[in-house]
């Protein structure tokens, strides 16, 4: 039983908060911090009303490694589930440094004025965190985060050696609103207009934003979506871990409203990272549109649908070429009905819970930094099954999209 420290109270803070909320046998205590603190308090009210559970909350700005040690001194907590932007990681993992206290996060470093996410900076805190007997754990999310557990695990059980990776994460929700996104908008559409990279024969390749397209056919009804080639964190560490990789890519699904309006809003200039100079100050496009956007933690109850992400992953298995899907299946208004939250926050945020539970309870402990995939899969696999997040294996299935 330990006091656990969540930073960020969006979307995916919120369900992390309800998740580790509903197992007071292992998160023992939980304070909930965040620039805005009534964001804390109204999600703190809702844990009170639907789990007749207290949960303390703090105001902090996790830009300020000071603020952060500040409040880490006086909470005590047994580690930190940073659920905040990408922006903070580095501060965020410099004050564990200072106090003692194990990370974990669900979205890799990435620097305020430049759209470029990268391990390296995080991954060079490797011997500080070694040698203060420290774990920072990379990733623990969905996408990075069980996807990186999905293929760790079909590489252990199905294969002797994994060749192709295809991670496809199909939201089929829909929300009614002509254009929003599903997590932070900015972080969102910086991810999804940066340069395409997949790895390939030993390198990354970089090609345009979304030019390559396929269709891809869900099971259990899920429907038939377009999806799209983008670059996404997980593919550095994986095909790092995974060295046997000749090819890996990922894929994601958008609407024709979706990408009509990014279209438009980047040929003006809307999704911008520069600050341009607007009536005596300075301003972020992409900062001004984010403000201009629905907030991602109020889509939940208007989102109806499933969202569908797995890997789709082929090697060779005694000699003879073979293959795998793993996947997981959620419904948008059931993670509503659970945690008042949609499907996008509710599968990054179950992650996170699952990965701070093994860490609290030593399975996964280990000092140093680690991407989640370094880790066994299997007590990871089994926690998806127990708190929310069922997953279903197929093996050789046939994906025309992927031949
Ligand atoms: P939101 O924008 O909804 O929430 C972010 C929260 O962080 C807000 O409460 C915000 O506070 C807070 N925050 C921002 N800056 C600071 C700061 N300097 N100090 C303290 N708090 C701060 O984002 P989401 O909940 O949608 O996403 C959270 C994280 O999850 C992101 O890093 C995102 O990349 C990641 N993610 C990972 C996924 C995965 O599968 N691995 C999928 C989806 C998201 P305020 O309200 O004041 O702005």
């Amino acid at each position: 039983m330990r006091k656990v420290l969540i930073i960020g109270a969006g979307g995916v803070g919120q369900v992390v908060a309800f998740k580790c909320a509903q197992l007071p046998n292992v998160f023992s205590e939980i304070v909930l911090a965040s620039r805005t603190e009534e964001k804390c308090q109204a999600i703190a009210e809702k844990i009170k009303t639907q789990l007749q559970r207290e949960i303390k909350t703090a105001q902090v700005d996790a830009d300020s490694v000071a603020e952060l040690v500040a409040l880490i001194e006086q909470v005590q907590p047994f580690m930190i589930i940073n659920v905040a932007l990408p922006y903070q990681d580095l501060t965020i993992m410099d004050a564990c440094l200072q106090t003692g206290v194990h990370y974990l996060d669900t979205a890799n470093y990435e620097p305020l004025d430049e759209a470029k996410f990268e391990y390296k900076w995080q991954w060079a805190y490797q011997e500080k965190f070694a040698k203060a007997g420290l774990m920072a754990l990379l990733g623990s999310g969905f996408d990075p985060g069980a996807t990186n557990v999905f293929t760790a695990y079909v590489a252990k059980h199905y294969f002797d050696e994994i060749h192709y990776l295809d991670i496809i994460d199909v939201n089929g929700g829909d929300h009614g609103y002509p254009f929003a996104t599903n997590f932070n908008p900015e972080i969102n559409i910086r991810e999804v207009t940066a340069d395409c990279r997949h790895w390939e024969n030993g390198e990354f390749i970089t090609t345009p934003a979304m030019s390559e397209k396929r269709h891809f056919d869900c099971p259990e009804e899920v429907g038939d979506y377009n999806i799209y080639r983008l670059y996404h964190e997980e593919l550095e560490s994986l095909s790092k871990h995974f060295p046997s990789l000749k090819k890996a890519q990922f894929w994601m699904s958008f609407g024709e409203s979706y990408l009509k309006h990014l279209e438009v809003l980047s040929n003006v200039g809307l999704t911008g990272i520069e600050p341009i100079a607007f009536q005596g100050q300075q301003i972020v496009p992409v900062q001004f549109l984010k403000a201009l956007l629905p907030d991602p933690s109020t889509l939940g109850p208007r989102t109806h649908g499933k969202t569908c992400i797995g890997c789709y992953v082929r090697g060779v298995k005694q000699g003879k070429p073979c293959s795998v899907y793993v996947y997981n299946i959620k419904d948008h208004q059931a993670c509503y009905a659970e945690v008042q939250s949609q499907a996008i926050s509710y599968t990054t945020g179950v992650p996170a819970m699952i990965g701070a539970k093994l860490m609290i309870e030593g399975q996964w402990l280990k000092q140093g930094v680690w991407n989640i995939e370094q880790l066994d899969p299997d007590p990871f696999m089994e926690a998806m099954n127990q708190y929310g997040l069922p997953f279903q294996v197929i093996e050789n299935p046939k994906f025309d999209a992927f031949e």
